[in-house]
């Protein structure tokens, strides 16, 4: 049973829901999008290759996870939005897989708020850098519309808010210095099953919610 109603009901309008479906069957997800819903995000590429191919094929794909360069041509055809480019190389691989199959291809800049130490993602500094150098301008077949973070892992409520708080300047600094006349860099993914109501609270346009819709993954 999948418990997308009472998620949903506690989401504020202009806020989008991404149900988390990875290490979930094909079975739950045909479940929730027989209640309305069409967002399902995934993290392994070969799970989200195998589900694309059996669901119903208006269901928007988003890969949220970590993200290999070379894995990028298996699910460029398709993918409606890729949330955690977490370094160049990466960004001119799905530049290149997009030119290849004719595609725009959305993204999200991931950006290391967070107190854990992360090989992935950028700092607010190597972000600002990357956006100034400028690269990502002669990549017509990229479309950076926002940045996604994942918040500190602990209770702690203010260090959260904190993170999605200095996650959300950062989003209002690169919007007025380098996206000023681009009006859909305007998405920001923060928020999972435990930390979503506050990372609506700080900004968030879209939340990634697995646990709390599908119940607990068995890894
Ligand atoms: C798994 C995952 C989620 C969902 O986590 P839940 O706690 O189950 O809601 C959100 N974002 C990312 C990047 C994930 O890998």
């Amino acid at each position: 049973m999948v418990h997308l109603q009472e998620i949903q009901s506690t989401i504020p309008a202009g806020v989008e829901l991404v149900a988390v479906s990875k290490f979930h069957p094909a079975a739950a997800i045909r479940e929730a999008y027989a209640e309305g819903q069409r967002i399902f995000g995934e993290s392994r590429v070969q799970e989200l290759r195998e589900k694309q191919a059996e669901l119903p094929a208006d269901v928007q794909w988003h890969f949220i996870g970590h993200l290999q360069p070379n894995k990028v041509k298996y699910i460029a055809p398709f993918v409606s939005l890729i949330h955690a480019v977490d370094c160049e190389k990466l960004l001119r691989e799905i530049e290149k897989q997009g030119a290849r199959c004719g595609r725009v291809i959305d993204v999200l800049l991931e950006l290391h708020v967070a107190a854990e130490e992360s090989k992935f993602g950028f700092t607010p500094e190597a972000c600002e850098a990357f956006l100034s150098e400028g690269g990502w301008r002669e990549m017509p077949h990229v479309r950076i519309c926002g940045l996604m973070c994942m918040a500190t892992h602990t209770d702690d409520e203010t260090r959260i808010r904190a993170d999605f708080r200095l996650a959300h300047d950062c989003f209002k600094s690169y919007q007025q210095t380098f996206f000023a006349d681009a009006p859909y860099f305007c998405r920001r993914s923060w928020g999972m099953s435990d930390d979503y109501l506050i990372a609506i609270e700080e900004g968030a346009t879209l939340v990634r919610i697995g646990t709390a819709i599908f119940g607990a993954r068995s890894y």
